[in-house]
């Protein structure tokens, strides 16, 4: 008995010594322009980052719209994750040029909301974020996502925008890929307070994995079909993970936000998630927001 407990005590040690000695990763979240509220999201993305244990945050702010460009050169290299919450000028070319070499060296990238607005011109972007809509997308930018019949359909889609919302509304997010590491134990259904649905997002669409959709009824300004929301993209050896949820700060207190975040985070830095579902994660019913 005496003996049993000592190994439970010595367990228990060796676990905690290995949490508390786990040296925290390295995320760069990147901002400056965006046409939505960074100002706001940026802090709270960073605490939900800091909230996981695993990361240790620094945040590189372009400089604004329409100024000099020239010296924004955030070091990608030395960061496991880079969180794109910008959409704005183009980079300069040896910070784009950086940002794919880190990519298909390895590196995570979250792709946060608006960020799938970013850079239409930017052809490796466009094959890093998968699909993406606003700034001119159309259907001549790529193709279209959207499960249908029990699978997800690669096709261009009717003609028109690519990137657009009805307004603000309750919906459900539905798992359809249980397997992967970032939607493992979640309900197959939860619900994400009012938010923006995105709709008919365009890209090259290559190597990309569906994990959840929305369904964006019509008639509020959706499209009737079942939109992409949580997605991975595999490009070189890199990891990105894309989330469509999360306009605006208040959002960013949805459970369904912040754990589909902070996993995707995980994953996209390690390929792993060892972060167990909240007890507060929302179903298909009712919301969970976090104060
Ligand atoms: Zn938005």
């Amino acid at each position: 008995m005496s003996r049993c407990r000592c190994w439970t005590v010595l367990g228990a040690w060796l676990v905690l010594t290995a949490v508390a000695t786990a040296a925290p990763m390295k995320a760069l979240i990147v901002d400056g322009q965006n046409a939505h509220n960074w100002k706001e999201t940026t802090p709270i993305l960073k605490t939900l980052l800091e909230e996981t244990g695993m990361f240790t945050v620094d945040v590189a702010t372009s400089p604004a719209p329409k100024a000099d460009m020239s010296g924004f050169k955030p070091d990608f290299a030395a960061y496991k994750l880079v969180v794109l919450n910008y959409q704005g000028d183009a980079w300069p070319e040896a910070t784009q040029k950086a940002f794919v070499d880190y990519v298909a060296n390895g590196g995570g990238v979250v792709v946060f909301h608006f960020a799938c607005a970013a850079f239409p011109e930017w052809k490796e972007y466009n094959k890093i974020i998968g699909v993406g809509g606003w700034g001119g997308r159309n259907e001549t930018s790529g193709r279209y996502l959207c499960w249908r019949d029990g699978k997800i359909v690669c096709e261009v889609g009717p003609a028109g925008p690519s990137g657009f919302h009805g307004p603000q509304q309750e919906f459900q997010v539905v798992v359809r890929n249980a397997e992967h590491p970032i939607t493992k134990g979640l309900p197959k259904v939860f619900k994400q307070p009012a938010d923006e649905l995105y709709c008919r997002l365009r890209g090259p669409a290559e190597n990309v994995t569906v994990l959840a959709t929305a369904f964006a009824p019509k008639d509020k300004g959706g499209t009737d079909e079942n939109e992409p929301m949580l997605f991975t993209i595999k490009y070189g050896k890199g990891r990105v993970y894309a989330n469509m949820l999360g306009h605006a700060g208040e959002h960013l207190h949805s459970v369904a936000f912040i754990a589909t975040f902070q996993r995707g985070a995980e994953w996209a830095a390690t390929g792993k998630v060892t972060q167990k579902v909240p007890a507060d994660f929302p179903g298909p019913d009712k919301v969970s927001i976090r104060k």
